[in-house]
Order: structure tokens, then sequence, then C-alpha cells
């Protein structure tokens, strides 16, 4: 990032600029979304679409712990468009006919026990509720959250560790986890790109990684604009799609496997199963 300066903001966040995750180039055309001078950039040259800006990481462990500007952002919504009421009660429909989806039901698709990890664990709840049968481990950066997920994960014979998940993950033996499950996570992440290639190197051949992230592509955020619920600055740091999400994997050698009830228009998330082969 020769010739790049992290940038101090009036709030006093310094922003980090960064080129495109997917190929790694400087140059996008700004989109009309964003908030509080964080901007919003579809890359020239691979579509991809992400925050050229991004908070400096020991920032989001502290100053915008997600689960806090979760809750102004839920906060921020309580006043719906009759459009976006009509959205969610087509979710409601989608979920009473498949039933609401959660990544372990993914995994248990291909085993019952074994090592696995959640990336972006936070207190650890959703393993530990989820997670029976299976050891449990996690990294997570925000100090307060990783040691409620270590008490819980240290019972099942696994642990939580608190750092940038690339760093994370260099702790772990090759081949170390059978699975992963990266819930609403790799939108957060500065590095997606690295943090892909760590976990490809800690799973086994044939472990899997389950994925689920906002999905650009959908058509809530069609019609709801910079209104659409996968917008939160500066927490989401990239926007995929069921294409560019399949892009990155691909580009760090998984196999992706995304079926068509992955990628339904109607639905905010994309799912997506990366497989070591
Ligand atoms: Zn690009």
């Amino acid at each position: 990032m020769a010739g790049e300066m992290d940038v101090q903001a009036s709030d006093g966040v310094v922003r980090k600029p960064r080129p495109c995750p997917l190929c790694n180039q400087f140059g996008g055309h700004d989109l009309p979304f964003g908030r509080d001078g964080w901007r919003t950039v579809q890359c020239d040259g691979c579509d991809f679409v992400y925050m050229p800006e991004v908070p400096e990481l020991e920032e989001v462990g502290t100053t915008f712990e997600w689960s806090q500007s979760y809750a102004a952002e839920t906060k921020r919504r309580r006043k719906r468009s009759p459009l976006i009421s009509r959205l969610d009660q087509m979710t409601r429909v989608r979920t009473r006919m498949f039933g609401r989806r959660t990544p372990m039901q993914d995994v248990r698709r291909y085993m019952q026990s074994g090592r696995i990890l959640d990336l972006g664990c936070g207190n650890g709840s959703y393993l530990a509720g989820a997670g029976a049968g299976f050891q449990l481990y996690g990294i997570d950066i925000s100090p307060a959250l990783t040691r409620d997920a270590d008490a819980l994960f240290r019972q099942s014979g696994g642990q939580a560790i608190c750092a940038p998940c690339v760093d994370g993950l260099k702790q772990f033996d090759e081949g170390f986890f059978d699975a992963a499950v990266l819930r609403s996570y790799l939108e957060h992440e500065p590095e997606p790109g690295p943090v892909l290639e760590a976990l490809f190197r800690t799973l086994k051949p044939g472990g899997i990684a389950v994925i689920k992230v906002p999905n650009y592509a959908s058509w809530n955020r069609h019609f709801t604009g910079a209104r659409w619920c996968g917008f939160r600055f500066p927490d989401h740091v990239n926007y995929f799609t069921p294409n560019t999400l399949r892009a990155m994997a691909e580009q760090h050698g998984y196999r992706v496997m995304i079926r068509w009830r992955d990628q339904l228009p109607t639905d905010d998330n994309v799912w997506a199963v990366l497989q070591r082969p």
C-alpha cells in the first residue's frame, strides 16, 4: 500500500485505505451508499463492492463493537416504509416454507462431530447452543466477548482466541479443523482473502466452511437502496454477491457449493459451503 496514508477523520477514528479485497487493485467508482463519510465503491476491475477505507482494527474491537452498533442500527430502522415491510413479509413466508436456516444445519449435512471453528464467534452462544457433539473453537476480535466464548468452549475441550482472524488461525496446526462457520462475519472482515487463505490451511482435506453473508444482489437491496438492512457503516466493509463470494473462495483453492436455495434473490443473505479438496 505504498503511497497510501492512513487518515485521521474528525471523529478521531483512523481510516485505513485498502485495495479491492477480490482483485487487489485500487480504483473503483463511488456508490450512493455510506454514512458519516464512510464510502462504498464498486471495483472497476472485478465489480466487487466494498468500503475503500475501513476503521483500524483496534477500533473495531472496542469503539465499534458489533453488538453495540447493531443495536443502534436496529433502532435507526424501526421506522419502516410499506415496501420494506412487504419485503420483510416475503422473508417470513420463506422462513415458514423452509424453516429458519442456521449454519450448523449445513455442517450437519456433512458430519455430526469433530473440531469446529466459529470465526467471529462473539460471546460463543451460537456454537454453545447449536454445536452439541463437536469440540468448539472460536476467534473474535472483541476481548470481552472472547472471554465469555472461551469459558463456554472449554467445556467441550475447545477454546476461544482473541485476535484478528488471520493471526488467530496461525495458532492452529495445518488440517486441525473438520469444519468452520462464518456467520455474518466475512462482511465485517477488512482482509477477507487472507482469512480464507489462512482458514484453508487449518481445515482438513474434505473439511468444510459454511458462510452466510448479506446478499448485495438481493431484490431487497435493489428496491430499498440506501435503506437496505445489509448496509451498516462502518461495520460492513464487504458487500458480496453469489458471484463475488464464489470468485474469492475459488481464488484460495476451495471447492465452492452455492445451491439455488442458497442464493434466492428474495433472501437478504447468500449462503455457501466451501470445501478444502
Ligand atoms: Zn476488484
